[in-house]
């Protein structure tokens, strides 16, 4: 169909959140009259959220599913929806209703003008605490400069054209992060500014240590710059011997401090090496992934043909 959206709801332990989430987007995208398919995929739930999608779909025959065996993470769980999306054009949105459904006609609209990538934007980042946005920031900062994509306030919010949906599914690798790929296919942008809004039921799957593994794969997966840090160290690390050298040899023994600078100058020098090495061991880790061949995920159920 030409003007189909295909809107992907990636759902982790989301039982209370699935039917309400179905309803509310079919009803907007109903009273907007855009023609439209919701996509559940139960990302391996522990709970009755494939249950609840199969509930959905009793009382909407528009609601399709598919269910992970197991967790693989929200981006693989967006990639599969995508894949099975039929949409001349696919939106993706959390299932917590915290990416507001009312800007779908806007992101809509703006798709028929022509933009074949629309981006939700985050305008206030919610609920979430000043540490969190500090940690969210930062790690912003870093991987805008890093991969050379303007990210700062990007969300998983968004609209695509089918020629970017399929761009999209066309790229090789593994592991993806769905926001920097969705920059990295380019393609005709346009922006929408919304407010996060507030998680009614159920809870944020984000522990810190998932969103510092999240960081980490993302940067390395858009930038090897990390992979100089062993370069960066070893000539510090030079300069300094040097530099010891040098005075040592024009303020000769005198000094009894040197034998603990040269101490800690020592350690920092096997740390950093340690620490270069574990950058490289997670690179290779990659590659290493990525030369096994093995599938983004694997489904155990579907549901709406
Ligand atoms: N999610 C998922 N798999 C996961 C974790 C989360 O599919 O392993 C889904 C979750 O059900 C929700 C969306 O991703 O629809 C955002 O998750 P959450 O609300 O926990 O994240 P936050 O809003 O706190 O960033
Ligand atoms: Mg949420």
């Amino acid at each position: 169909m030409d003007k189909l959206l295909s809107v992907v709801i990636p759902a982790f332990n989301e039982e209370a959140m699935v039917e309400k989430a179905a309803v509310t987007v079919a009803g907007v995208l109903r009273d907007a009259g855009i023609p439209y398919e919701l996509i559940f995929v139960d990302d391996g739930s522990r709970d009755g959220t494939w249950e609840a999608v199969l509930r959905a779909r009793e009382s909407d025959r528009n609601v399709r599913g598919v269910s992970f065996s197991r967790n693989f993470g929200k981006d693989r769980a967006i990639f599969a929806g995508l894949s099975k999306a039929r949409g001349a054009c696919a939106a993706v949105m959390d299932c917590d209703l915290q990416h507001p459904p009312e800007k779908l006609p806007e992101m809509y609209a703006l798709w028929q003008q022509g933009f074949e990538v629309v981006e939700g934007v985050k305008r206030d980042r919610g609920e979430e605490s000043g540490f969190h946005r500090l940690c969210a920031n930062a790690f912003y900062a870093v991987i805008s400069r890093l991969a050379r994509l303007d990210m700062k306030r990007a969300s998983d919010y968004k609209l695509m054209d089918r020629k970017a949906v399929d761009a999209l599914l066309a790229l090789p690798e593994e592991e993806v992060f769905f926001r920097g790929l969705a920059a990295f296919v380019g393609f005709r942008r346009a922006e929408l500014e919304f407010d996060v809004a507030e998680r009614t039921a159920g809870e944020s799957k984000w522990s810190f240590k998932s969103l510092a593994r999240y960081a980490v794969s993302s940067v390395t997966a858009f930038s090897t710059a990390p992979l100089q840090l062993a370069t960066v160290f070893g000539v510090l690390f030079a300069l300094t011997a040097v530099l010891t050298g040098v005075l040592y040899a024009i303020l000769g023994g005198k000094a009894g401090g040197w034998l603990v600078f040269l101490a800690v100058m020592a350690l920092l020098a096997a740390a950093s090496a340690l620490l270069s090495l574990g950058v490289m061991g997670y690179y290779l880790g990659r590659i290493f992934r990525q030369s096994l061949g093995r599938p983004r995920f694997i489904i155990s159920r579907e549901c709406g043909d």
